[in-house]
């Protein structure tokens, strides 16, 4: 049996049944690690010597009945901007290259409670400000179904390391698809929760408005598992929602009959490649096979969400990275002069270009000329998106459609483009200025092998909808995630 290739609550169920010891879990995927990290570089920070000792010591825990999760046991990669205790946490950044957090993130807490096994950090694009994990500081990870390929971002780490076997399931964030899109680009499954339904405390920000935390696993039920852990109140972010955690495993049932699935006809127009289309559309009549009722709908004011998205996202960041400075913490240029030296040349050498591009188009679309044509204009755009997800969730359950326009790109494509890389983003980020769920599955592959996503959007705390639908899809087609790579 390959270990690495279970799915997390399979890896659970044989750790808590005694066919496999925690030990042997995290060695094998570190094994995995030390074979493939060369050629992938998913991670930033591997934990080996740590997770081979707490794989002990959760051992005991599980023999003794502390730990009784479902996950408990499964060795988990983190996102490098969601802060671990006494572990370098860098946000892909040189401004935070030796940043060693004094405190877990409230989702940490959370994995480590249920015994859960961290083995690292996991790469990104700077800040989480990509789509390809090309703009780490750290140089870029690879697309384990291609490795002349991008992973997708920011969250690519995470995803590539799900794809590979390096890590049993996975932790990401999404401001604006960077949990569905790598998702999708590396064959696994992701989650972008409803905002507010898993706590940001301890996720260093880059747009506060728009960010989240969600799962990126092997399938749906791993990230309905995980989902489950992580989500539900913390007085420490004031924006989670005051609730119990939530409980997503009942909602993988299988079943759609009756359930009323929207088309987006403007999602299916010039821009998206054919076979991704096609692929779409034929997970589109699976479920409708199962019994679900679609209809195509027109979902306007969504062809303004790419230029409302960047302009928020970027004036958020540029205020939510105002405070690397030098002073508190992170890197701090040598050899300056003055007060105003240091400021300057710690930004100047410490972000890289994509980071400082972000925050110059923010600072411009906030300074007081162009207020009100640009970051005024976008936060009516935003609420008009709302406005066109709620009526369309008068009439249907949930919304599917692509999750990117293409599959993985070539490494190097991008970064020469931003604007091209800025369009690539068209079917994820209004999920985001609308604060929704969303989650990304296989669907498939290209005619030259690389995976394709299929997204579901949800109303808000609509999860269980997703979830259901998913489940049922990937149920129906015995799962396309093949762990080929
Ligand atoms: N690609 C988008 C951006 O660059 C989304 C990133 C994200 O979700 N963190 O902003």
């Amino acid at each position: 049996m390959d270990i690495t290739k279970l799915t997390a609550l399979e890896l659970g169920r044989q750790i808590r049944a005694g066919g496999v010891s925690v030990r042997e879990a995290v060695e094998a995927h570190l094994a995995v690690i030390r074979e493939k990290e060369n050629d992938y570089h998913c991670y930033i920070t591997v934990r080996k010597e740590e997770a081979l000792s707490r794989a002990d010591a959760v051992q005991e825990g599980i023999l003794s009945g502390q730990y009784t999760s479902p996950l408990a046991g499964v060795p988990v990669a983190v996102k490098d901007n969601i802060c671990t205790k006494a572990v370098r946490t860098t946000c892909a950044s040189k401004i935070l290259g030796d940043f060693v957090p004094p405190y877990d993130a409230a989702v940490v807490e959370r994995l480590t409670a249920a015994g859960m096994v961290m083995l690292g950090k996991t790469n990104m694009d700077e800040f989480a400000m990509g789509s390809t994990t090309e703009t780490s500081y750290f140089g870029v990870t690879k697309n384990p179904w291609d490795i002349t390929r991008v992973p997708g971002g920011s969250s690519g780490g995470s995803a590539a390391a799900v794809a590979a076997g390096e890590a049993g399931i996975a932790l990401g964030s999404d401001t604006g698809g960077s949990i569905r899109q790598p998702s999708a680009f590396c064959g696994v499954t992701g989650i972008k929760p409803t905002y507010g339904t898993v706590s940001r405390y301890g996720l260093i920000a880059y747009a506060s408005s728009l960010d989240g935390i969600g799962p990126v696993g092997k399938d749906v039920a791993d990230c309905a598992a995980l989902l489950s852990l992580i989500s539900g109140g913390d007085r420490r972010d004031s924006t989670s929602v005051p609730q119990d955690r939530f409980d997503y495993m009942g909602a993988l049932k299988g079943d759609v009959r009756g359930m009323r699935i929207g088309i987006p006809k403007g999602y299916f127009q010039a821009g998206l490649d054919a076979q991704v289309a096609d692929a779409v559309l034929a997970a589109a009549k699976v479920l409708k096979e199962k019994g679900a009722l679609l209809s195509e709908f027109d979902l306007d004011a969504v062809d303004y969400a790419v230029p409302a998205y960047y302009v928020i996202a970027s004036a958020e960041a540029s205020s939510n990275l105002s405070r690397y400075d030098g002073v508190k913490y992170g890197f701090c240029a040598p050899d300056h002069k003055d007060l105003q030296e240091m400021y300057k040349r710690t930004r100047t050498e410490g972000f890289g270009d994509e980071v400082k591009r972000r925050m110059m188009i923010g600072a411009f679309v906030l300074s007081s000329g162009y207020y009100d044509a640009y970051y005024n204009k976008a936060l009516k755009v935003r609420a008009l998106i709302r406005q066109s997800f709620d009526r369309a969730f008068e009439n249907c359950d949930l919304i599917l459609g692509p999750t990117a326009p293409t599959t993985a790109m070539k490494l190097g494509e991008s970064l020469s483009d931003p604007l091209k890389m800025y369009l690539g983003d068209i079917y994820t980020v209004a999920v985001n200025l609308a604060g929704l769920p969303a989650i990304s599955l296989p669907c498939g592959c290209d005619d030259q092998g690389l995976p394709i996503g299929l997204q579901l959007i949800g109303k808000p705390f609509g999860e269980r909808d997703i979830l259901r639908a998913a489940y049922c899809y990937e149920q129906e087609t015995g799962g396309a995630f093949c762990g080929r790579c």
